[in-house]
């Protein structure tokens, strides 16, 4: 489970601090010396973790916790809202047009991310909220992705789209656009073709496929047991082809959590939803405040 050792780290030091009757800056600093250690174990971006800290360090420092009756307890509240703060503070949502008009969202990532399993959940969800959406199949690539993506389909029970292997992905996304205003699809979820690593082909395909339709929503796969990979592969998306929100799979196997930490304060873009499973069911929107309090214990 996500967190976990960085979970029982910040316990203890805040163990130390909750006992302490008064806390001279000393005892602040060692406190958060051991609370950036922590961070940086849990594979927390070190750029975002030095921000962390001064952020901390100058509110924990002030009057009002050398006047308080619990300083230590005004230490853990200040790291709990710089916790909520750095990923985003408020929970966002996949923003959808009305529902007279076709939405149109682009998942991409790289392979084994977890995109196509997303990208039915995904559908499930929007399915859940009275849309019709449409899966479409672009990566052209890995026949077996298409497969996949209708399998799941089916067991979401949302239409897929596909034109096999051997038409353009930016030609698939535009038939599929003409499929759903006939039949009545008002999200058109676009599976996309991923790659071991980043490389010029897939980013200019992606591009390709945003300049034949109009995409409303660019969402990023990222897999949270890649640490601080998954961060440079926002960074590195958002850069080449914008991106409006991350979903950061495999949370239910990353004991570290570093990814769900850094991302946001990174790239500038929300977290939207984490993956928790491989069940088309295991997908949680993403609540900074919950998971502070996660992190908290
Ligand atoms: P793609 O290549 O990015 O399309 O990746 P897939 O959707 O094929 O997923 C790769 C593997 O990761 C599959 O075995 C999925 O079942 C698994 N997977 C996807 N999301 C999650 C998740 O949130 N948790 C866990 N444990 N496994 C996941």
């Amino acid at each position: 489970m996500a967190f976990e050792s960085l979970s029982d780290k910040l316990q203890n030091v805040f163990k130390n601090l909750r006992g302490k009757g008064r806390l001279s800056e000393a005892d602040v600093k060692t406190a958060l010396k051991e609370v950036k250690m922590a961070l940086l174990e849990a594979d927390v971006n070190f750029k975002v973790v030095k921000q962390f800290i001064n952020a901390v360090q100058e509110r924990a420092i002030g009057q009002d916790v050398q006047n308080s009756l619990t300083p230590g307890q005004m230490v853990i509240k200040i790291v709990n809202e710089e916790l909520v703060k750095l990923m985003g503070s408020e929970t966002t949502e996949i923003e959808l047009k009305p529902a007279s008009e076709i939405t149109v969202i682009l998942m991409a990532g790289l392979q084994g991310a977890g995109k196509t399993t997303t990208t039915a959940k995904i559908a499930g969800k929007l399915k859940a909220k009275g849309r019709n959406p449409l899966l479409v199949a672009c990566d052209i690539y890995r026949p077996a992705a298409i497969k996949q993506l209708q399998i799941n389909g089916e067991k979401q029970g949302v239409p897929v789209f596909s034109m096999g292997e051997n038409q353009k992905p930016a030609d698939i996304a535009r038939a599929a656009m003409a499929y759903a205003a006939k039949n009545g699809q008002n999200v058109v979820i676009l599976d996309t073709a991923g790659r071991l690593h980043i490389d010029e082909d897939m980013m200019n395909e992606l591009i390709e496929i945003k300049e034949s339709v109009e995409v409303h929503q660019t969402i990023l796969v990222v897999d949270a047991m890649t640490g601080q990979d998954a961060v440079n592969v926002a960074s590195m998306f958002h850069d080449k082809i914008g991106i409006d929100g991350v979903i950061i799979t495999k949370l239910d196997g990353d004991t570290r959590g570093g990814s769900a930490l850094s991302i946001r304060a990174v790239t500038g873009k929300p977290v939207l939803y984490v993956g928790m499973g491989e069940k088309l069911s295991d997908l949680e929107q993403f609540y900074p405040d919950r998971m502070a309090s996660r992190i908290l214990g």
